[in-house]
């Protein structure tokens, strides 16, 4: 029963787009309105009420067809009716019973679905907030100023106070809740549709590396570190992979990217515990080592040179074997986080002039 009801409500929103979120806060409210209706029917029935029971079978009627809207895609339309039906039901009610029922607790009502149902601007929510108070106040002068058509005792006017606060309590919970819930949805929405963002845009989608960009701002991150003496060294190293034109040439551009994620996937099993990895361009590698000096990350890098050399790259039959040359630069302060890079590219240049498949420090 709960499960039908809910598919009721929720049908045609599964894309669950604002204004479909309106149809739902609408259809809840529709349904608790019938509800109410029902129970003025009832009452009008017990009481043998002609003008009480017409008019909450023109209530019931109306928000069948307001209902029926809102699966027409004629929210916007069901909301406004809704809205002006509100004013119709205090004027009747009043009208029939006097004020002392609490039927004006819908006004707030009225105020709530106004600002949650966002087909207006500001200003014409402030208008028509302003003009539901002052409706509320020119009725009550109205009906004080009239006869009521029927009188009602003290027990049955508890019941009307009781059935409106009831009515109005549920409104307002079913109403500000389902906003409220969607305010949440799409704020949780938002934070996983930044993180994917960010991911995209600071990995590198081949190697799962970071990229030179997210490479960048993590150095900088590290030198701030560094700076303000919360560790002693900071070293950066660029390996770029010997003769990788040769590989794309000879085995395919494919076989050259799996080549490249086979290392990438050796640089962040060797880096874990010593810093980070990333992809710096094409074949060309960065090593940032953290809280390690020139020397101990040369050492590191001579241990990596001697997998590299000893990792099978496979293609069918073929394996492939490959070298790469490093250079090093350990950061001091006196200098840039730029110029660090820089020293260590021109150590890698030295490396390949030198004959490749070496560290230069
Ligand atoms: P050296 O030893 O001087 O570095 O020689 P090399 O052949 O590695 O250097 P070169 O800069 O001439 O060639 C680099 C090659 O890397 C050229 C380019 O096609 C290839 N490359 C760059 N990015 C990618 C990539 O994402 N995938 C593949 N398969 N190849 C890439
Ligand atoms: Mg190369
Ligand atoms: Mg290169």
């Amino acid at each position: 029963m709960w499960k039908r009801l809910k598919e009721f409500i929720l049908k045609d929103v599964k894309d669950e787009n604002e204004i479909k979120m309106y149809a739902v806060i609408l259809r809840m409210t529709l349904l608790v309105m019938l509800l109410y209706y029902g129970v003025s029917l009832g009452n009008a029935v017990v009481m043998l009420r002609a003008a009480e029971g017409a008019g909450a079978v023109c209530g019931i009627a109306l928000c069948i067809w307001l209902l029926w809207l809102t699966y027409h895609n004629r929210t916007r339309l069901a909301a406004s009716v809704f809205s002006l039906s509100f004013m119709f039901l205090m004027l009747a009610h009043a009208h029939m019973f006097g004020t002392e029922t609490s039927v004006f607790h819908f006004v707030y009502i009225q105020i709530v679905m106004l600002y949650v149902l966002d087909y207006l601007s500001l200003k014409w929510k402030i208008f028509w907030a302003g003009l539901a108070v002052l409706f509320r106040m020119g009725m009550y002068q109205y009906v004080m100023a009239t006869d009521t058509l029927y009188t009602i005792g003290r027990g049955e006017c508890a019941f009307w106070q009781g059935t409106h606060l009831i009515t109005a309590s549920v409104l307002l919970v079913v109403t500000v809740s389902a906003a409220t819930q969607d305010f949440r949805e799409m704020q949780d929405k938002l934070v996983t549709y930044n993180r994917k963002l960010k991911n995209i845009a600071s990995i590198d989608p081949l190697t799962g590396l970071r990229n030179r960009r997210s490479a960048l701002e993590y150095l900088q991150e590290e030198v701030e570190r560094y700076g303000s003496g919360e560790f002693s060294a900071l070293t950066i190293a660029i390996g770029d992979i010997d003769f990788f034109k040769r590989i794309n040439d000879t085995y395919g551009h494919n076989y050259g990217d799996l080549v490249l994620k086979t290392l990438a996937d050796l640089f962040k099993h060797f880096m874990k515990g010593k810093g980070r990895a990333a992809r710096w361009g094409g074949e060309e590698f960065l090593f940032i080592f953290h809280n390690i000096n020139g020397d101990d990350a040369t050492e590191m890098l001579s241990e990596l040179r001697h997998c590299i050399h000893h990792t099978d790259f496979r293609l069918g039959a073929d394996v492939v074997r490959l070298t790469m040359t490093f250079g090093v630069s350990e950061y001091d302060l006196r200098k840039k986080a730029e110029d660090t890079i820089d020293d260590a590219d021109q150590k890698l240049y030295r490396g390949k002039e030198s004959g490749r498949d070496r560290i230069v420090y």
